[in-house]
């Protein structure tokens, strides 16, 4: 596990990036260029598990078609059909962990939330007794 500061360092870098529009690891993900561990997929949305989990169920839930959401700050009302997929698709995915009762939806925005990869994701997070507030 890295250091919350080598975090922060590593969500400026990501940022700073970001503006490129270039492809993110997320995009190998969903051409399965890099293996990945698939909980739901439909014709918009992938969900798979997260490579650091931070929770027993750490999956991620993210639109196969970025489509300028890099992340949720950048959202116009053209998203808002994919925006309620995705939250729906993360009730979905708490429904087939078995973690109905007790989970939390995370959207890190931007490098002061250390977000590190430029493709809108919803972090699904549950399995244990989560603390509030969060980091
Ligand atoms: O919110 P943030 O941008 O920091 O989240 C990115 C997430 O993507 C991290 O939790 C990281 O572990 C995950 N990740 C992954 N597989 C990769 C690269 C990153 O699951 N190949």
């Amino acid at each position: 596990v890295r250091a919350k500061s080598d975090e922060e360092a590593a969500a400026k870098v990501a940022a700073a990036n970001a503006d490129s529009g270039g492809p993110t690891i997320f995009d190998k993900i969903i051409s399965k260029e890099i293996p990945s561990t698939i909980v739901y997929e439909d014709e918009k949305v992938l969900a798979f598990r997260d490579i650091n989990p931070q929770a027993p169920v750490h999956v991620l839930v993210i639109p196969k078609l970025r489509d300028g959401l890099t992340q949720l700050g950048k959202a116009e009302p053209r998203h808002v059909d994919i925006l309620g997929h995705l939250f729906y698709a993360a009730k979905i995915v708490a429904e087939k962990e078995g973690i109905l009762d007790g989970f939390r939806v995370v959207i890190n925005n931007g490098p002061t939330a250390c977000q590190s990869v430029y493709h809108l994701h919803l972090h699904v997070l549950g399995g244990r007794q989560l603390k509030w507030p969060p980091g």
